[in-house]
């Protein structure tokens, strides 16, 4: 099976279209869609997703991984250095629950691989992301806590 790059997927030819989706979309295939296909393991799998996806996209500095995640609109986000190997993110108008009802449980497993990844390239370290709070849970935004090790 061949790989491809973040430039090949990015040629897009939709005269009328464009390059805009519903979000929608994009929710039923990455709530409904995966959920159902991938089951039980459906959070790990998608973290994974999103943390080589954060790889691949890379940041260079903080100011840098705001901009590139509000450019993807996977969210508005405010990073929160604690200490030198603890963050915590919180993400606005997050892609996959922001608008969410509570369903007890939450789901924001890419976004929360994404924002490891990107964290990866930019301290040189790695990075383990756990969601914290969601929509989903009664917050009206996502959370991440960080650790770099
Ligand atoms: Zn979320």
């Amino acid at each position: 099976m061949k790989e491809y790059s973040i430039e090949e997927v990015s040629h897009i030819v939709r005269p009328q279209l464009g390059d805009n989706i519903p979000l929608m979309l994009y929710r039923i295939l990455r709530v409904i869609g995966m959920r159902k296909i991938l089951g039980e393991t459906s959070g790990a799998t998608l973290y994974m997703m999103g943390k080589q996806v954060g790889a691949m996209i890379g940041a260079k500095d903080l100011g840098e991984f705001e901009k590139k995640i509000k450019e993807l609109k996977v969210g508005i986000p405010e990073v929160q250095v604690v200490e030198e190997d603890y963050i915590i993110v919180k993400l606005y108008e997050c892609i996959t629950c922001a608008g969410f009802v509570y369903t007890g449980e939450m789901f924001c497993d890419m976004e929360s691989g994404i924002i490891a990844g990107l964290l990866e390239s930019v301290f040189k370290k790695k990075a383990k992301s756990t969601q914290t709070k969601s929509w989903s849970v009664g917050y009206n935004f996502c959370e991440f806590e960080v650790m770099l090790y």
